[in-house]
């Protein structure tokens, strides 16, 4: 079984991962417009309308700003925690949802041929989780946000045969840039976000298990980062023992499969 994943777009503008099995096709979190996702889709082949569902990681804008918008127009079912649901509605306008399916940000749930393991994380969301994608024997990671190396978290990248994990900053680029000060504490801090280094630890410890075949590089910062710098950072920390791409700010990725 095979499985295809694409990001439609990754980082503080906007997130969406679209993840297709033969039976079930996936989309997680809602940051971009509907057209946006409908295009990029389509550039793929792909019809927005014929998505199984819309699964949200957490209640920050750039994850789930546009949800009510994919499910009036395109009919998609939301699933979303209700902590994340009640934190988003405080910040954003997502206007009238009929179709919630809610869940916990430790259950697994089934959607199609495909099972999706949501796993909490430590960033500054109400109630935000990373999920595993599983369908036959192959597995995906989608994680951003994730706050910092939580405990499991290399266990559970070393059981995935691809993963988009946060390489969110490089240290210094972001000692050095434009952020105010209480900004750069809040993104290293152990709510924030994971830097190149940590993401490239991660992978470099996780591919020792061998069952790892890409990793793309996710959710860069735009001021912090750039994917030259990340790649940079993560081939001397992993020489080429995966394969590796960056997800774009703005543009739609290659099909990538798995
Ligand atoms: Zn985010
Ligand atoms: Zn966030």
């Amino acid at each position: 079984m095979t499985m295809i994943a694409i990001s439609l777009q990754s980082g503080s503008s906007g997130n969406c991962i679209y993840v297709e099995t033969p039976g079930a096709k996936l989309l997680f979190d809602a940051g971009i417009t509907g057209v946006q996702a409908a295009e990029r889709l389509a550039f793929h082949g792909r019809d927005i309308r014929k998505v199984d569902a819309v699964i949200i990681s957490h209640d920050h804008g750039d994850h789930i700003r546009h949800a009510g918008v994919f499910q009036r127009k395109y009919g998609l079912p939301v699933y979303v925690t209700p902590a994340t649901l009640a934190a988003a509605a405080t910040r954003c306008t997502l206007g009238k949802l009929k179709d919630i399916r809610h869940f916990r940000s430790c259950d697994r749930l089934r959607i199609g041929d495909a099972q999706v393991q949501a796993v909490p994380t430590p960033h500054d969301g109400a109630d935000g989780s990373a999920f595993v994608v599983e369908a036959g024997a192959k597995r995906l990671g989608i994680m951003t946000d994730l706050g910092h190396v939580f405990n499991d978290l290399i266990h559970l990248v070393s059981s995935l045969d691809a993963v988009f994990l946060e390489s969110n900053y490089d240290p210094q680029m972001l000692a050095d840039g434009p952020y105010p000060a209480y900004l750069k504490q809040r993104i290293k801090g152990p709510r924030g976000h994971l830097s190149n280094m940590e993401a490239a630890e991660v992978l470099r410890r996780a591919a020792e298990a061998r069952r790892l075949k890409w990793a793309c590089l996710s959710h860069l910062s735009e001021q912090n980062n750039h994917p030259d710098v990340a790649l940079g950072t993560h081939r001397r920390i992993l020489s080429d023992c995966i394969t590796l791409y960056t997800a774009d700010r703005y543009r739609v990725s290659d099909l990538f499969t798995v």
